[in-house]
């Protein structure tokens, strides 16, 4: 399985490489092979006989008032990366349903967007972005999603399912504070996902890809 990873322009340098910790980091707790990351970063592409970018996918997408929708922009990802998994980075600020939001998981892609982060100090900005990433990753991986056969206690709804465990990124933020205060948690604890989400993310691969067909 695939995992790509797009970006817009406007994502400087230093962003790229917290992304690409981000994604590294996420396959590293998964075991996950890291062949199966393809960076696509700003530069064109050709899928389905057309040429696209991350910046044209982003210009393409609906708006709402001064948000880019973020489902929108998953839409056009699943059609042209044909349910493979991706990630899309970009400074703009993002509705999820019309609501504004960090970053947007249908499963299998995801709309990240880290302008917020800006106003941080480099350090938490680093660690900011490294762990949106992987947040909107374990989405993509069945982390923290109902299951009738694990029925796990330390999932709740709070605008999409989420881990109350604590120090577990999968947690809901609806802040920049509270976000970097769970990502300092992950950093004390010495690792970014809790032992039940990890599980599931296995458990969600193993079934092979049942994450493949959001429907
Ligand atoms: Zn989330
Ligand atoms: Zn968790």
């Amino acid at each position: 399985m695939k995992i790509n990873v797009l970006w817009t322009t406007m994502v400087t340098e230093a962003e790229q490489k917290a992304i690409l910790s981000g994604v590294r980091q996420f396959v590293n707790a998964l075991s996950i092979p890291k062949e199966s990351i393809k960076v696509y970063g700003s530069s064109r592409f050709v899928k389905n006989g057309k040429v696209n970018s991350a910046n044209n996918i982003l210009a393409n997408a609906s708006r709402v008032g001064r948000l880019v929708e973020s489902t929108n922009i998953n839409k056009e990802l699943m059609k042209e990366f044909k349910n493979e998994i991706v990630v899309l980075v970009t400074p703009r600020n993002l509705a999820g349903d019309g609501n504004y939001v960090f970053g947007y998981t249908s499963a299998p892609c995801s709309t990240i967007s880290i302008g917020q982060f800006r106003r941080l100090d480099p350090f938490w900005r680093h660690w900011a972005i490294v762990s949106i990433v992987m947040h909107e990753l374990g989405h993509t991986h069945g982390m923290a999603c109902p299951d009738p056969k694990n029925k796990r206690k330390t999932i709740r709804y709070s605008y999409g399912y989420h881990c109350t465990n604590p120090g577990c990124i999968m947690r809901q933020s609806y802040g920049v504070n509270e976000f970097v205060n769970h990502v300092k948690d992950a950093i004390d604890k010495g690792r970014f996902f809790c032992p039940d989400c990890i599980n599931e993310a296995i458990t969600a691969n193993r079934r092979k890809g049942w994450y493949q067909n959001p429907r």
